[in-house]
This record gives structure tokens, C-alpha cells and sequence, in this order.
């Protein structure tokens, strides 16, 4: 297959590798996981968790010492793209964990980390609150000093996989310090899910509000030093982002898949309904789509592993995700109008795709959020910084 871009030959075996896992153990669950609202049986989830171990797709960018793979950035996108090609978000059953625990200390990533990377115990990240969303100085939830340890206080919402966490990831303004991320074992005395709200997606945990109320932690709970958190944060939102671009492109990939598939076998007035231009051209834009996302993420990926300014990488990362995400949208109206009245029907993945691929305008920074990164780079580094 010629490409787009261009892949070293381990590369292109990652490609291969990451796409027989999802053909082979993601893609057969999909309609299973939609008709259980997200919650496969566990034995299910097993094989799938132990599969991925099997095919090498476990913690991806986190170092080999640590229990990971140590891709770079473009061995990493190469490998959520086809990620990206599933439905229910199954890919989240590929053992991983926040790259923020890499700044853990050798006892935090021997207790969290490792587990995490073997699929031995899921870790939450509760940044969000009620009143700091998009703009999180508004972050209330504080930690006060309390001997050698320290009381944390506050409401996280969203907490996604908070449900199922051995441990959460929190941030909270310390006492003296400013912003810091905590380690929160789950059942600490003073946690409590406040909410467990329903989503529009169908996903394999839950979103839940985290409550604390006076949860005592002790000193070995600060994770990568005492108001660190935005430092350590900033790389996490460009690979977190650079990640979601990755699905998107590997969504758009499927859903012109099924729906070129669908409409060169269904006939309608007399011809395949691809035949008719109607149906056609939506198609080819979303092909325009897919191919334009798909080389903005290759390159964000490799001017992060050329080591590129980090304030660049990180306006590109944000225009991928931009691109991609609205792209992706898109597309998934696209292929659910090529499909008809089973373009409506759950158990077709375009209606799966127009759901799910919404979060992705939203979570780790909305689009609006995006632009504004975006302008604000023009404005102090030129406009060939985002476009160059
Ligand atoms: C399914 C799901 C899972 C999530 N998982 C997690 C998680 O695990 N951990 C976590 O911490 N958070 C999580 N989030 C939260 C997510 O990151 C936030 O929802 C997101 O950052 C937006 O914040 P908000 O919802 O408070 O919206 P708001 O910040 O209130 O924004 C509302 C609207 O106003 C717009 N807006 C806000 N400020 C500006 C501005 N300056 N200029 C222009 N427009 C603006 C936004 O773009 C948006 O359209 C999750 C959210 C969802 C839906």
C-alpha cells in the first residue's frame, strides 16, 4: 500500500501489529459492549487486556524500564491510529496510565506505574470541578499541610474510569505551594461519588464526580514535587492530544471503509447508490478530511521526536486535535447519511462514530480552546509558527 506518510519498516510492523489486534479483538465485541452499555464480561475484557499485552500494545510511550514499549512519538501515532478504527472505546482495555506518573518517585512507580502498564489496576486523572473547566485557576479543591502528610478537599467531576480506579491522580492547590498532583489511593477515608452520570457514549467505565472530604494522605502521596502540576501537565495535553488526533484519523479511515463499502453493493434507482453524486462527493470530502488530519498528526509526532520547541509542538498538537476532531464529526454524518435508515441503527458503527467521536471536540480542551492556543501562537510567534 503506498502512503501518505512514510514509516521505517518497525513501524509499519507496529501498524500491521495494532491492526490485527483491533480486527482480531477489539472489532468482534463491538455490537456485544453497545447492546451491554459498555460493560463486556469480564472474562472478555480479560482476553482483551491480555491480548494487547501479547501484541505489545501496552504503555506505548512509558519507558521499557518501567513496563512499556518507549515508542517515540510517531511509533505512538502510528499505533492509536489504528486504535482509533474501533467503536465503544475498546481500545481503553489496552493497559496504559497517564504519562504524568513517569515523574513518579521509584516507590510511586513501583506501586502504581508497573501495575497499571500490566493491566493490574486502572488509575483515574480529576483535574475538572463544577467551576474549572476550560479554565482551571478556578480549581478549588485544596490540599492543607497535616503533619508530615496533607488533607485533601474539594469535588472532581468527570472523573473518567474514577469508578473502577485503584487510584486517583488529583489536582489540588497545596497550602503554600500552588497547583500539585496528588496520589489518592481508592477507599482513602473521605472519598465518595457524589454522581455517576450517563453519557452519550458507550464506554467501558464511567465519568463519575469524586468527592473529598477531608481525605488524609501522607507525605509519600505528592507526585512529581510540590506545585508542579502545570509543568508536568503541559507535556501530558500534547501527547493526550496529539493521541485523540490519532483516533480521529484512525476513525475516519473506518468510516469511509464501511460506508465506500456500502455504497458500491447498495443499489437504489437501478445503480449502486455511489453512482449517484449525491452520495458520492460527501464521500470524497471525507477522504479530503481524513488524508489532511492524517498528515497534520504525522507531523505534530515528528517534530516532537526531532525535539522541536516545545511552544510549537504544542500549537500543532493543538491544531491536529482541532482538525481532526472537527474532521472526524464530520465524516461520521457523512457515513451515517450514506447508510440510510441503518446509519440510525446502533448496531451500525457510523451511528456508533457520530456518538462517540463528540467527546473528542471536548475533552482534553475544547475546540474552542484549541483556537484560542492556536491564535495566541500566531500572535507571539507568527502565523508560519502553526502553519509552516
Ligand atoms: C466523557 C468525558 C470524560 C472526561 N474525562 C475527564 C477526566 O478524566 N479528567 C478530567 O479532569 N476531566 C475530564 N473531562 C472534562 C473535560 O476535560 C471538560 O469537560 C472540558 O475541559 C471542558 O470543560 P467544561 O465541561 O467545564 O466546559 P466549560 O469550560 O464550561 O466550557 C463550556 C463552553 O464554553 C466554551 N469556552 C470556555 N472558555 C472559553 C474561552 N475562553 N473562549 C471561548 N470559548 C470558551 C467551551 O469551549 C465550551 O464550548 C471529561 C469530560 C467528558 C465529557
Amino acid at each position: 500500500m503506498t502512503s501518505l506518510v512514510r514509516l521505517t519498516r518497525q513501524q509499519a510492523e507496529l501498524r500491521e501489529r495494532a491492526r490485527n489486534f483491533v480486527d482480531n479483538e477489539l472489532l468482534p465485541h463491538e455490537e456485544a459492549a453497545e447492546r451491554a452499555g459498555g460493560r463486556l464480561p469480564a472474562d472478555v475484557v480479560d482476553g482483551i487486556m491480555k491480548a494487547a499485552v501479547r501484541a505489545r500494545l501496552n504503555g506505548g510511550r512509558h519507558a521499557p524500564g518501567h513496563g512499556g514499549q518507549g515508542w517515540s512519538a510517531v511509533d505512538y501515532v502510528v499505533a492509536h491510529e489504528q486504535l482509533g478504527r474501533n467503536t465503544n472505546g475498546l481500545w481503553w482495555w489496552v493497559p496504559d496510565a497517564y504519562n504524568v506518573l513517569s515523574a513518579g518517585t521509584p516507590e510511586q512507580i513501583d506501586r502504581y506505574l508497573r501495575p497499571a502498564l500490566r493491566g493490574e489496576g486502572w488509575l483515574s486523572y480529576a483535574v475538572t470541578e463544577e467551576h474549572a473547566g476550560s479554565d482551571p485557576s478556578g480549581i478549588a479543591t485544596t490540599a492543607r499541610p497535616d503533619g508530615d502528610g496533607w488533607v485533601l478537599d474539594g469535588e472532581k467531576w468527570f472523573v473518567t474510569s474514577g469508578d473502577v480506579a485503584a487510584a486517583h491522580i488529583v489536582v489540588a492547590i497545596a497550602q503554600g505551594h500552588g497547583p500539585t498532583l496528588f496520589i489518592v489511593d481508592a477507599g482513602t477515608e473521605g472519598l465518595s461519588f457524589a454522581d455517576d452520570p450517563p453519557f452519550t457514549h458507550t464506554f467501558p467505565h464511567g465519568h463519575p464526580t469524586l468527592r473529598l472530604d477531608g481525605v488524609r494522605i501522607g507525605p509519600g502521596a505528592v507526585l512529581g514535587g510540590l506545585g508542579a502540576a502545570d509543568d508536568i501537565q503541559r507535556a501530558w495535553f500534547v501527547e493526550e492530544r496529539l493521541g485523540i488526533a490519532a483516533h480521529c484519523v484512525g476513525a475516519m479511515s473506518r468510516l469511509l471503509e464501511e460506508a465506500v463499502a456500502w455504497a458500491t453493493t447498495r443499489v437504489q434507482g437501478g445503480v449502486p447508490i455511489i453512482e449517484h453524486q449525491g452520495v458520492a462527493f460527501p464521500l470524497a470530502d471525507s477522504a479530503a478530511d481524513a488524508a489532511a488530519a492524517r498528515l497534520l498528526v504525522y507531523e505534530v509526532a515528528e517534530l516532537t521526536d526531532s525535539g522541536a520547541d516545545p511552544k510549537i509542538v504544542h500549537a500543532k498538537a493543538s491544531l491536529a486535535k482541532l482538525f481532526a476532531s472537527e474532521a472526524a464529526g464530520r465524516c461520521a454524518d457523512r457515513a451515517v447519511q450514506t447508510f440510510g435508515g441503518r446509519g440510525y441503527m446502533r448496531t451500525t458503527p457510523a451511528e456508533r462514530f457520530l456518538r462517540e467521536l463528540r467527546v473528542d471536540r471536548i475533552w482534553e480542551g475544547t475546540s474552542e480552546i484549541q483556537r484560542l492556543i492556536i491564535a495566541r501562537s500566531m500572535t507571539r510567534r507568527g502565523v508560519p509558527s502553526v502553519i509552516a
